[in-house]
């Protein structure tokens, strides 16, 4: 079976509670300040940086484009899916076919529990 590391696992990790935390409203500020940070190669460390007030409006914009992709209540269930998935260690396995997710499609779409094919697949059976 097609294991991510859990150094690999971490900073989709963050992706996935940031972005769960911003559609349950919690908090924007908090989130891009860890998003931002989290994308320029993060050292571990949680602390909040001073320098909130200077984080411009291009990392929100950017993420909006992820979130765009569903509705929010189905994203935020599939967040929280994919969140269990990593606590159980089976994150980054297709849920149908077992096979691994590609690190760019999970880039995109962090909480994605399908592979690209199966994905394409249950599109088609939808529409
Ligand atoms: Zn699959």
């Amino acid at each position: 079976m097609a294991k991510m590391k859990k150094t690999e696992v971490k900073p989709f990790k963050e992706m996935l509670l940031i972005l769960r935390a911003r559609l349950r409203g919690d908090v924007s500020t908090l989130a891009n300040a860890a998003l931002s940070k989290s994308s320029g190669g993060g050292s571990g460390s949680s602390s909040v940086p001073s320098h909130i007030a200077d984080i411009g409006s291009d990392t929100f914009e950017q993420d909006n484009t992820i979130l765009l992709m569903n509705n929010e209540g189905e994203t935020l269930s599939q967040i929280e899916a994919a969140l269990e998935r990593i606590e159980e260690g089976v994150y980054g396995s297709c849920i149908e076919c077992s096979g691994r997710i590609p690190k760019m499609r999970l880039k995109t779409i962090p909480y994605t529990p399908y592979c690209v094919k199966c994905a394409s697949q249950l599109e088609s059976e939808n529409y």
